[in-house]
């Protein structure tokens, strides 16, 4: 079993420029094919861009490489799109489930909450970041509720996948938004989402964190200290962490 890191569209910042990084998926080799958590860009995105991604596109610097999407690079580690049977979401904006309409044989599973977010009428400015046409291909969506479980102390619903993963809410950057947590030969894989900032660092004051990701990154980074050994990841990571490519 392994877990390949893909860097599904890279935002680089304008200044410092040395600010480079991508948004990570996951692709997981489970009992039941590859599961991807996030998607990234579809192909789409990079021949009809919404208006959102213009909007990325006047405040940082995005290159808009087409071979980022995931579909592209899915084949690239020898799988086709219908292959992928299954998709995680931590959340639903354009940059993290974009590629939805490249796997269309692939079952959604995410929050109720984060559904219900994105299928309503928009109520705060973090729904700006929803596009309707990511999943005008009508795909079949798995809703999750909190059932009273938990992952090492944090209230957590299993996903029906072997090896073991695990919903995390983590509401606040979106309203349903969640971590996911994945067993891996070497422990656990805690991949947190876009509750934290890169590579849960601390770039920004705390008031600023909180308005633009949620309350979550302070008992994050303690998780982290407390629990050394899980490894955990962001949303957006440097660009140089996708070198490594796998786990
Ligand atoms: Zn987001």
């Amino acid at each position: 079993m392994s877990i390949h890191f893909l860097n599904c569209f890279t935002c680089n910042a304008r200044a410092p420029l040395d600010w480079r990084s991508g948004t990570l998926c996951l692709l997981v080799e489970t009992d039941q094919g590859p599961v991807l958590v996030d998607t990234g860009l579809g192909q789409d995105d990079y021949i009809h861009q919404t208006s959102i991604l213009r909007i990325f596109q006047v405040i940082t610097i995005v290159p808009l490489n087409p071979q980022e999407a995931a579909v592209r690079q899915v084949a690239h580690l020898g799988y086709q799109p219908e292959d992928v049977r299954h998709i995680v979401l931590t959340h639903m904006h354009f940059d993290h489930c974009g590629g939805l309409p490249d796997f269309p044989h692939a079952t959604i599973h995410v929050h109720r909450r984060e559904y219900e977010a994105f299928a309503g009428r928009p109520r705060r400015w973090t729904d700006l970041g929803y596009v309707r046409r990511h999943i005008a291909h009508q795909p079949e969506f798995v809703l999750y509720d909190d059932t009273g479980s938990s992952w090492l102390g944090l209230t957590a619903t299993r996903l029906p996948f072997e090896p073991a993963m695990w919903l995390v809410p983590l509401f606040g950057h979106t309203r349903g938004h969640c971590g996911v947590a994945v067993q891996t030969e070497s422990g656990w894989l805690f991949h947190v989402g876009d509750a934290a900032p890169i590579d849960l660092g601390e770039y920004a004051p705390g008031w600023l964190v909180r308005v633009a990701l949620g309350p979550h990154a302070p008992r994050l980074r303690e998780f982290g200290a407390a629990h050394t050994r899980v490894r955990m990841t962001t949303g957006h990571m440097w660009l140089d962490f996708f070198e490594q490519g796998a786990e």
